[in-house]
């Protein structure tokens, strides 16, 4: 079996059974998912003779982390930023690059991925949002995944998923976003304006997205999300579409959800919008 024969997912998987294995015979919980030890135990475990040997913290000006083969590649090493603060964020980081040693190692002997490689998650085929699959379904399995859904959608299930899998918030709600049939959409800003943002499949069909790369977005005045006097909102409340999509088809309300991170100093906002919202601009008739 070579890595590039490999599909995200499947590697992945082939994780997890060899995880529920050990689940059965210890009678252990398999999450938080031990990714030091994966990632140590993959070369014996699939009978590679090029082990990942070191898993460290290193100075990594701009890069979040690395993946990088000796002269003879016959050991790679696993290197995340040393400045990293959140738990969450250094697991990401380390399983995005088991990701580039199970699939990618023998097209390179070294990668080196910024932040934006760690949000690349749905941006087709290119080894970047490869490595970021496997870590989403390394990380937080699908199937176990689902299952934590079965009530309301806020920020207390986001939370709730966040410290089940050991990943940051950012990670839980794109994972959410990855699979939903809602139409839903995540916005992180700073300071009035948008830095990123992410639409689930349904909301993108349905205009509801915002192209945050390359563009100044700043965030719509009468929303949640530009209110000062209210920092947080779990639950969500009413808001009208059209104070975040202008050409939404109805007067109705979407929920807006938000939180302040202190860490990052940025406002996040879930929008949750009603099914059969429109959000296209209306075509002009000849
Ligand atoms: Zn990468």
């Amino acid at each position: 079996m070579k890595p590039s024969e490999l599909a995200p997912p499947k590697a992945a998987n082939l994780f997890h059974k060899a995880t529920q294995l050990i689940q059965e015979i210890h009678g252990v919980c398999r999450f938080p998912i031990n990714v030091d030890e994966m990632a140590k135990g993959a070369a014996e475990l699939f009978q590679w003779k090029d082990p990942i040997t070191d898993i460290i913290p290193v100075s990594l000006d701009g890069f979040e982390g690395m993946l990088a083969g000796n002269d003879e590649r016959s050991k790679w090493m696993i290197a995340y930023n040393d400045s990293l603060t959140s738990n969450g964020r250094i697991r990401f980081t380390k399983a995005h690059e088991l990701g580039h040693y199970m699939l990618h190692r023998d097209r390179q002997e070294r990668f080196m991925c910024s932040k934006e490689d760690m949000l690349a998650w749905d941006e087709g085929k290119n080894i970047e949002a490869e490595a970021d699959k496997f870590a989403s379904h390394l990380l937080m399995p699908i199937d176990d995944f689902r299952q934590q859904f079965n009530g309301d959608i806020n920020f207390d299930v986001f939370s709730h998923c966040a410290d089940r899998y050991q990943v940051s918030l950012t990670a839980a709600i794109l994972k959410w976003l990855s699979y939903t049939e809602e139409k839903a959409v995540l916005i992180v800003s700073k300071d009035g304006y948008m830095d990123w943002a992410s639409s689930s499949n349904a909301a993108k069909k349905s205009g509801a997205y915002f192209k945050t790369k390359g563009n100044v977005i700043e965030v719509p005045e009468g929303t949640l999300a530009s209110s000062t006097d209210i920092q947080e909102d779990r639950n969500g409340r009413g808001v009208p579409a059209r104070k975040w999509f202008e050409h939404a088809d109805s007067n109705a309300d979407l929920t807006e959800m938000k939180i302040f991170s202190k860490q990052y100093d940025c406002t996040m906002t879930v929008l949750l919008l009603p099914k059969f919202l429109d959000c296209w601009k209306p075509k002009e008739w000849d």
